[in-house]
């Protein structure tokens, strides 16, 4: 994009923070996923903005699994993660996790404790809930809250030793029950959970809150400038008041607005109801939201980052259409896919005057978008593998394909007019019988004939065979989780269609998975990872606009 792009709200923070020579200039940033299921396009957002700010300020980007949380964490989540932010283009300064600072954590909560400011809490969830209080009404304060300082520190030691049951104590900060922020009403710190970690194993029983670790962990890395979503506004004066009574690396909290895309959910707990119900194949499978799965599809990387650029940062929620994300992605597969052939429903045409047993090689560009593609060679014989759209009985004016009587140019090769057809005993049409021009052959057209359309094919002799997968959105509705009821009951029955027999042309029978190319007038496809030595399967990335169905709506 050639056009100067204006400063987004959180460039110009940084910017000012630079001039303003805050920590020296210096720009640090975290991602910080909970490794509780696979990364999806809202985090693909989060991670171009962090990883793209300190590229941008020539500072450093962490990745810091956020794994204070036992009971959900798996080694799986934590692969797929570091694996997803490579392929998008990033590279972390440092793998970190919360997890390794349970220790320092823990040492500032007995900090806090000796400050006076830290209590050991012997309500039940249900009494705490009940001393709360109302955004109106102040809470009470719990009867535990005026423990001595020693007593909470023996206590504290007691919970980290194992003495107790899950939900027996808790460790709670000491702020203000009346405080008009209700996150600050005494906010829990540490819960007892009696739970085998994915990393720390055994080690603990008690767990930091996420209040209580991430500021804290944002602060021992030294981040500058930490980005997080807007529901987290209201908890950035607890970040700020930990950090404050600890005195510790003053980082920043900054809110954006969360990513959400139509046609599909975004929260990893919905996403994990559809892996497990198997309403899809696995959370790579191409019509999840995931990072992976749109990699499975087809989607570049590059797309998926210009697609985050170009919505680019928000203060307020919105839903982005899914259009402008496939609109992305068809920008950069044409500028890289070669163009080929293949037919996905045929009929077979049959050049009634073209030489028994005669085999033509045509060269073909490989990409007209870029000269340096070059070309390959497509055999062409007396009889082709068509698509069956490509042919009417009785066409309407407007219809530049084949019916009887009309002409067309088979793409790289020669013009044909269609003469005959037949049909099997369901009426449907098996062979379309044409007459080829010979004079007309592409490249040395002597013919002298212009005809609007040009339709691919491949030759019968030739043609390999492959599997199809056609996506479709995954969800019926632009919102399926602010619909009534459960969102399940939006999924699109038909968001995958298989189509087992293709034909495709005999130089992309050699295609490896993840290779992506244009079937010319079908779309963007790739070689998808279920695919074997003896059978190629072609996902359906995206399709092309559809010039047909435009054209019919101006008629
Ligand atoms: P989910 O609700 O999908 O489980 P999460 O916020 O719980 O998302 P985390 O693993 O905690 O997922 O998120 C890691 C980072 O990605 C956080 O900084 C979070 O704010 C950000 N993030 C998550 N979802 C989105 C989204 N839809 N748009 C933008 N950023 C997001
Ligand atoms: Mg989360």
């Amino acid at each position: 994009m050639s056009e100067e792009k204006s400063l987004n709200f959180l460039e110009e923070i940084i910017e000012n923070d630079i001039k303003s020579g805050l920590h020296n200039g210096r720009v640090h940033t975290r991602f910080p996923p909970e490794p509780n299921g696979y990364l999806h396009i809202g985090h693909a957002s989060s991670i171009c903005l962090n990883f793209g700010l300190a590229k941008k300020y020539n500072g450093k980007c962490n990745l810091r699994f956020d794994d204070t949380n036992p009971s959900t964490e798996e080694a799986e989540y934590v692969n797929s993660i570091k694996s997803d932010i490579e392929w998008l283009g990033f590279q972390w300064h440092k793998e970190l996790y919360t997890s390794d600072y349970f220790e320092q954590l823990h040492d500032y909560a007995v900090t806090l404790i000796k400050k006076g400011l830290a209590y050991v809490d012997d309500s039940t969830a249900e009494q705490m809930a009940s001393m709360k209080g109302t955004l109106n009404t102040p809470g009470t304060d719990s009867p535990f809250r005026s423990r001595s300082i020693e007593e909470n520190l023996t206590l504290f030691a007691e919970m980290r030793a194992g003495k107790y049951k899950d939900g027996e104590k808790t460790l709670r900060a000491k702020i203000d029950m009346a405080h008009p922020n209700l996150l600050l009403r005494d906010p829990l710190m540490y819960r007892i959970k009696h739970e085998h970690h994915h990393r720390s194993g055994d080690k603990w029983c008690i767990y930091p809150m996420y209040d209580f670790a991430h500021g804290q962990s944002d602060s021992i890395e030294e981040v500058t400038h930490s980005i997080c979503t807007l529901e987290f506004i209201h908890h950035r004066p607890l970040y700020n008041w930990f950090i404050e009574k600890l005195e510790i690396f003053p980082s920043k909290q900054y809110e954006f607005a969360r990513r959400n895309l139509t046609y599909t959910v975004m929260s990893k707990r919905k996403l994990l109801q559809l892996v497990n119900d198997k309403h899809v194949n696995g959370w790579n499978d191409p019509r999840m939201p995931t990072i992976s799965g749109m990699r499975r599809r087809g989607y570049p990387a590059e797309a998926i980052r210009n697609f985050a650029d170009t919505i680019g940062v928000a203060k307020r929620e919105n839903i982005v259409d899914l259009g402008l994300l496939e609109f992305c992605v068809r920008e950069h597969l044409n500028k890289v896919t070669n163009r080929v052939m293949a037919v996905l429903d045929p009929i077979k045409l049959v050049l009634t005057n073209y030489p028994d047993g005669q085999t033509e090689v045509f060269e073909a560009e490989n990409n007209p978008e870029d000269p340096a593609s070059g070309s390959r060679e497509i055999p062409f014989e007396k009889e082709l593998w068509i698509e069956r759209d490509d042919f009417m009985e009785e066409a309407p004016k407007k219809y530049f394909r084949l019916a009887p009587g009309k002409m067309v140019r088979l793409k790289s090769a020669y013009i044909i007019q269609c003469d005959s057809f037949e049909k099997d005993a369901d009426g449907n049409v098996t062979t379309v019988y044409c007459t080829y021009l010979p004079e007309s052959r592409s490249g040395n057209d002597t013919s002298g004939l212009k005809v609007k359309g040009t339709i691919h094919w491949v030759s019968v002799a030739h043609a390999h065979t492959a599997e199809a997968r056609l996506y479709d959105r995954l969800f019926s509705v632009s919102d399926p989780a602010n619909e009534d009821g459960d969102f399940k009951d939006y999924i699109n029955p038909d968001s995958l269609r298989t189509i087992s027999t293709i034909y495709i042309e005999p130089e992309l029978s050699k295609a490896k998975n993840g290779d992506k190319v244009q079937f010319m007038r079908n779309g963007y496809f790739c070689v998808d990872s279920d695919s074997t030595p003896d059978k190629l399967i072609f996902n359906r990335t995206v399709t092309l606009r559809d010039n047909w169905a435009k054209e019919q709506k101006k008629a």
